[in-house]
């Protein structure tokens, strides 16, 4: 069975050994995260011709998403690595403190926080798993008092509830990994803790100065974005709902309704989604899910999002290939209950105003009116796979491209299965029919099955699609 719903993998010491790496593309990953807090620019090249030399040993296509780190709220070093707080201790977080930290205080990554706080606003640090109620900001010094105890250790970050710090989602750290993540021609560029659709434009500027061709994601991580969310998903070619920091932002029994939102507005905007973070916790030291991972996973396959993240999971985790084959297991059963909502009112009530996306959701509105076995889009930057895959239509759309870049641009997509094609004609009909033999070479339709294709009349340009064609296959052949 083609499952729709692809697998984000972050890559970590647990996954870096190239076997590790192969059994988990093998098992289902479709994108592979790097995570740009940790390496140097050497690491980031090593990493990235790592994850294609393994995807092609196993014949699979496999997308890159390269992760700013943004901006890092944290606390410095302790001395002795960490400390443990009880309830009632008063600590101080001081931006001057460039010594290590101790029982009393410790210092600060980000040393504007003082100038963010006030008396009142209340710190979550690790995840929000210690809080702490600001008592007093004195110059430098954040004065709290421990609310929810525990330990604290080294480089730790800091949120604050209900938002409102000050950092700018790009670092000067992100604008020189933004030429990075050119530099490994990585398919997605991930901004972290962007507060505005203006961060993303900037991103987006900073991206394109540097000649690079990624789609752009904002990871909404950030209570200020909320608000903003319209505007920020517009400047955005994709989101991620980042529950991990949003939740410690928002307070966690609002994330899931947000959730919910968020992937609804990315589908109905045409830009894709991924649910992050969490997932399959338990599974770092465990064989097997909870049933309330196994339920989260399915759950968010059914709020349509395009893709499921993997953290620590599969970067430090125990069982890295068990718990691709968990996500593969648990959402090719999802899908089953997904709902077509291909003949929504989006189809019929629609205008649109290009040519090609016409034909891309004709070819949907043909597909789920009349039963065809797969939606074969022949496509340059893969915009008509984009269009065809935002609706549930249960067929698969298969996404033939020559182009590299397109092929491992839409491993994201729900639904949209990647298959390198180059047409031996400039004549449609005869690329038509080319693509037709290539799929049944490939064991994905045989002879007599019906399928809805689209082309553009000229052969390799971009945004030119504009013919749909029902084909039976193998009837060109009698
Ligand atoms: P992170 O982002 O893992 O880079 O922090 C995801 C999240 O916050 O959920
Ligand atoms: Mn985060």
């Amino acid at each position: 069975m083609l499952r729709r719903t692809k697998i984000v993998a972050t890559l970590g010491p647990a996954s870096s050994d190239p076997k590790v790496l192969e059994e988990m593309i093998r098992a289902g990953v479709n994108v592979v995260r790097m995570n740009f807090s940790h390496g140097t620019v050497q690491d980031h090249m090593a990493r990235a011709d790592k994850v294609r030399a393994a995807a092609a040993a196993c014949g699979r296509t496999v997308g890159i998403l390269a992760d700013l780190q943004g901006p890092k709220i944290r606390v410095g070093k302790f001395e002795n690595g960490k400390i443990e707080l009880g309830e009632g201790d008063t600590f101080i977080l001081d931006a001057a403190w460039d010594e290590l930290g101790n029982q009393e205080r410790v210092g600060l990554d980000y040393k504007e926080l003082p100038n963010d706080v006030s008396k009142g606003s209340v710190l979550l640090l690790n995840d929000g798993m210690l809080e702490f109620d600001v008592i007093e900001v004195s110059g430098s010094q954040i004065i709290c008092k421990v609310v929810r105890g525990g330990v604290l250790s080294n480089n730790k970050g800091i949120n604050r509830k209900g938002g409102g710090l000050t950092a700018p989602a790009l670092t000067d750290k992100d604008k020189a990994d933004i030429k990075t993540a050119v530099l490994i021609k990585a398919d997605y560029l991930a901004v972290s803790f962007p507060r505005s659709a203006d961060d993303m434009k900037l991103a987006r500027d900073l991206l394109h100065a540097a000649g690079g061709k990624s789609l752009l994601m904002a990871k909404i991580e950030r209570a200020e974005a909320i608000p903003v969310l319209d505007e920020i998903i517009s400047a955005s070619d994709a989101i991620m709902v980042a529950r991990g920091d949003l939740s410690v932002e928002v307070g966690d029994a609002a994330v899931p309704g947000l959730q919910k939102r968020m992937i609804k507005m990315a589908r109905a905007k045409n830009k894709l989604v991924i649910t992050a973070t969490q997932m399959m916790e338990s599974m770092i030291t465990n064989p097997i899910p909870t049933r309330a991972e196994v339920s989260d996973v399915a759950n968010a396959v059914l709020d349509g999002t395009d893709a499921v993240m993997l953290s620590a999971e599969t970067a430090v985790g125990d069982y890295p290939v068990e718990t691709i084959q968990a996500m593969v297991r648990i959402c090719s059963q999802a899908e089953k209950e997904i709902e077509d909502n291909s003949m929504d009112h989006r189809l019929l009530y629609s205008k649109f105003t290009r040519v090609d996306q016409s034909i891309a959701m004709s070819a949907l509105f043909a597909a789920s009116h009349f039963k065809v076995k797969a939606i074969v889009a022949l496509t340059q930057s893969g915009s008509t796979a984009l269009w065809m895959s935002r609706m549930n239509a249960d067929v698969p759309i298969f996404a033939l491209t020559p182009i590299e870049a397109t092929l491992t641009k839409v491993t994201l997509f729900s639904g949209v299965h990647p298959i390198a094609f180059k047409p031996s004609s400039k004549d449609p009909t005869v690329a038509l029919r080319g693509a037709e033999d290539e799929l049944v070479r490939l064991g994905l339709v045989a002879d007599g099955d019906l399928m809805v294709m689209t082309i553009g009349e000229a052969i390799g340009k971009s945004g030119h699609t504009n013919t749909l064609k029902i084909v039976r296959v193998g009837d060109h052949k009698s």
